[in-house]
């Protein structure tokens, strides 16, 4: 038997790594596995840090190739793809080594190679057996594969490959009008592709506040992206020419076909548990391939925990990373707790699209009498400055109590404004609350205070 730890974490992505670190600082002795050549997981390395270096670099192209005019700058640029995914790269490769100079100041143990448990108290990394008193399973998700298509990373390719085309794709398929499938389709469509979603349900984004999601889908519309909802992908197939993508309606009827430079198959992420030895200390994942856990992200195993996109609910990194951190807190014996009704999400298109807490068909759904404040972007001074007025934030509040209950907001900067509302209902704030808070002039969030106001039907500037 190799070294001891209080805690072995399996995984080191956003939910791993900042578990390690939460339980170094508590005063445990803790190891990290990763199979990867660099820490921080799908986040770090093929997701959110590269897919929004991206976003930046192709929404400055989309500025300077269609907007400066309008401000009276003149002049031509040209886009230099190489550099810009020069850029990204080391973007990542400056925060992945981040997380490794993180590790060794709070000196948790990376311990480099696929991490496999074979027993309750043991983990064996690439055959070399450590012990520990705790294990966290922090693995997260890998692409869903699509029946019948196969992904190259090439002329079909998941974000990963999405993320690393050598060239503009003059036609860009993209299967899956999620929120991996908006971005990363936005980002080639900025750089010049012609882009097509295709999406199986019959509205984009599922589980998004419906009227939200209808407003995206036209504002994306607007920048050229096409829609082709309530089709069933059944094929794509790959020549010299391109891939060839056949489609039915998904109610049954006549198959089509598009011609496509590039497929990206983006219908959604799986739990990982691959090569994992689950069965070796008697656990087993749900139907849906997810690792179960209770409340204190405690497995069937007592001393065994599960965090991250492995288990159940948003895959987020910060839901992640807030399982991270309480996760080693219980296992230091203190009492941390996630708060899952007020964790943001956000989608980072432009505009940008943020939510949090309940939709209005679900509250609908489980018959909670509310009311609805709504202020448009056109009516935000700051929005009118900068020109970027599309959208609006829409505020759902308890009928009788006035607690809020789900803000969503479509406009520039969503993702930031979403936090000022997620801390207002973490306190159990009213819209009230949020309206007589003064906010600064002129911002973007005085539509925030704005669509609060309006919740009381008593908006100033509408
Ligand atoms: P992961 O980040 O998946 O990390 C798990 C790690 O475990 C991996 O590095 C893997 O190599 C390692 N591993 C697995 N099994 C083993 C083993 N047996 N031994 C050793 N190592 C192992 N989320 C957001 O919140 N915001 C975004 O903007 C965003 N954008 C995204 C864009 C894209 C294109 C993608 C694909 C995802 C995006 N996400 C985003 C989701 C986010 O990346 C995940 O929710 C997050 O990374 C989950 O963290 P995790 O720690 O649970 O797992």
């Amino acid at each position: 038997m190799n070294e001891q730890f209080d805690i072995i974490i399996i995984g080191g992505g956003p939910g791993g790594y900042v578990a390690a670190i939460r339980a170094a600082q508590l005063g445990m002795k803790v190891a990290c596995v990763e199979k990867r050549g660099t820490l921080g997981g799908t986040c770090l390395n093929v997701g959110c840090i590269p897919s929004k270096a991206l976003l930046e670099s192709s929404e400055k192209f989309e500025d300077a190739t269609h907007h400066f005019a309008e401000h009276g700058i003149d002049g031509s640029v040209k886009l230099n793809l190489k550099q810009m995914m020069a850029r990204k790269v080391d973007v990542v490769d400056k925060l992945t080594k981040g997380i490794e100079g993180l590790f060794k100041k709070n000196k948790v143990t990376w311990l480099k190679g696929l991490g496999t448990i074979t027993g309750k108290n043991e983990v064996s990394v690439d055959g070399t057996k450590y012990a520990a008193k705790n294990i966290v399973i922090a693995t997260g998700s890998a692409v869903t594969p699509l029946g019948g298509i196969t992904i190259d990373e090439k002329q079909i390719v998941s974000s990963t490959g999405a993320l690393e085309l050598s060239a503009v794709p003059k036609h860009l398929v993209v299967i899956g009008a999620g929120v991996i499938g908006l971005e990363l389709g936005s980002v080639w469509k900025r750089l010049g592709a012609k882009v097509t979603v295709l999406e199986y349900l019959d509205r984009i984004t599922p589980g998004m506040d419906n009227e939200i999601a209808k407003n995206f889908q036209k504002i994306l519309e607007k920048q050229g992206i096409e829609f082709k909802l309530g089709v069933k992908v059944t094929g794509a197939n790959p020549s010299k020419s391109g891939v060839e993508v056949t489609f039915e309606p998904a109610a049954g009827g006549a198959a089509e076909t598009l011609k496509a430079d590039v497929v990206l198959v983006a219908v959604g992420r799986r739990a990982y548990t691959d090569k994992l030895g689950l069965e070796s200390v008697g656990l087993t994942t749900n139907k849906r391939g997810q690792v179960d856990t209770n409340a204190h992200w405690q497995t069937a195993v007592p001393n065994i925990f599960a965090i991250g996109d492995v288990i159940a609910g948003p895959m987020l990194a910060h839901k992640a990373e807030d399982e991270g951190v309480a996760v080693a807190e219980c296992i230091a014996g203190q009492k941390p707790h996630v708060n899952y009704n007020t964790i943001p999400g956000v989608i980072y298109t432009h505009p940008e699209v943020a939510n949090v807490g309940k939709t209005e068909e679900e509250l609908k759904g489980a018959n909670v009498a509310y009311k609805v404040g709504k202020f448009p972007f056109l009516a935000n001074s700051r929005a009118r400055a900068t020109g970027q007025t599309d959208g609006f934030v829409k505020i759902l509040a308890d009928a009788k109590t006035d607690e809020v209950l789900g803000v969503h907001i479509i406009g520039p900067q969503a993702g930031n404004m979403i936090h000022e509302v997620c801390i207002a209902m973490e306190f159990g704030a009213s819209s009230e609350d949020i309206a007589r808070t003064c906010h600064a002039h002129p911002t973007y969030n005085e539509a925030v205070k704005e669509a609060a106001f309006a919740v009381a039907g008593r908006a100033i500037h509408m």
